[in-house]
């Protein structure tokens, strides 16, 4: 039976929006992704294109897309995950990274709600996959949980009491730009050097990898003839045949990834990390959990809990669709 609308009740209108499914769209420098989400699955077959050049071609991707996802579903709305500092009331870019030149001062949600008619909420991206990981592991009421997204740099997201955490200029949570090293040695996307993105992300492992190559032969590892074009996939390919050199690489990679966590351990006094991204698949979470724990002082280490995230690549995606969902219902209620 529909309650009587009144105070305390949900609206008719707010009733059926909760039902419909939301589209979830990923924005990253190379490629734009989206799939339509209901409750915390994939329920669409997902799409994604190339990341085109410049603001205004990205803008017509994205309505693009959704459009063609509104052939087949009714839905509530879209969130954007984005890399960049956003303010999410606006749906305004206020700063981006190198991988998006020219996306800051975009008034994203302005310009995509307009030309779609759909409900639209824009976050950073690794904020988006925090939400979602929190709320697909049933942490939203925990003081603190914090989300760590591995590929090809680092992002971090903070969730206090189920809400993203933004600091007092929308920027907070950077934690792939806290610095590990202090000897100048790695020159960060950022224009910054040695920020933990250069060592724990998916950068990191190939850089770390490089490192232990001069003078190694082909006879003693794989990846001695690819030193220039190395990646992680060559990397873990290589340590799962039994290389040597890939398996150093990796466990180098690991101690790298538990110095910035330990170093999250003690700033925020988390519930617990979830970990999510393309990278996550080639963490071994035991390993991790040993190695954070040595790092950490005796009262932290006893609360130190890594997961990995159940959203996988889809942490972004379904993050965001979530994010539109709730504000839907918040303003409807
Ligand atoms: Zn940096």
């Amino acid at each position: 039976m529909i309650p009587a609308e009144g105070v305390g009740t949900p609206s008719l209108d707010s009733m059926l929006k909760n039902k419909l499914p939301a589209l979830g769209i990923d924005l990253g420098g190379t490629k734009l992704s989206a799939a339509v989400v209901q409750d915390f699955k994939v329920i669409s077959e997902p799409r994604t294109v190339p990341t085109p050049h410049g603001s205004e071609n990205i803008v017509s991707a994205i309505v693009e897309l959704i459009q063609a996802f509104q052939k087949d579903h009714v839905l509530a709305g879209a969130g954007i995950a984005t890399a960049g500092v956003v303010d999410p009331d606006t749906g305004n870019i206020l700063g981006s990274t190198g991988n998006l030149p020219g996306w800051s001062g975009t008034p994203l949600k302005t310009l995509i709600e307009s030309r779609t008619m759909l409900p639209i909420r824009v976050d950073n991206d690794a904020n988006a996959a925090a939400y979602g990981d929190a709320l697909a592991m049933g942490m939203a009421d925990k003081e603190c949980v914090i989300g760590v997204t591995l590929g090809t740099g680092i992002g971090t997201g903070i969730i206090i009491n189920g809400k993203v955490f933004r600091g007092s200029h929308f920027a907070a949570a950077e934690g792939g730009h806290i610095r590990v090293n202090l000897g100048n040695k790695r020159f960060c996307t950022c224009g910054l050097f040695d920020c933990w993105e250069e060592y724990g992300s998916g950068r990191g492992l190939v850089a770390t990898t490089k490192e232990l190559l001069p003078g190694v032969t082909s006879a003693q590892s794989e990846l001695a003839n690819h030193v220039e074009f190395l990646t992680t996939r060559m990397i873990t390919a290589a340590a799962d045949n039994g290389d040597i050199i890939a398996q150093k690489g990796l466990n180098i990679w690991h101690e790298h990834l538990a110095v910035g966590i330990a170093s999250l351990e003690h700033f925020m006094d988390p519930e617990c990390f979830i970990i999510s991204g393309g990278l996550s698949s080639v963490v071994n979470f035991d390993l991790l959990r040993e190695l954070v724990i040595d790092r950490c002082m005796p009262r932290y280490a006893e609360n130190v809990k890594i997961f990995h995230s159940q959203l996988g690549i889809y942490a972004g995606i379904i993050g965001a669709a979530h994010e539109v969902l709730t504000h839907i219902t918040k303003q409807t209620a």
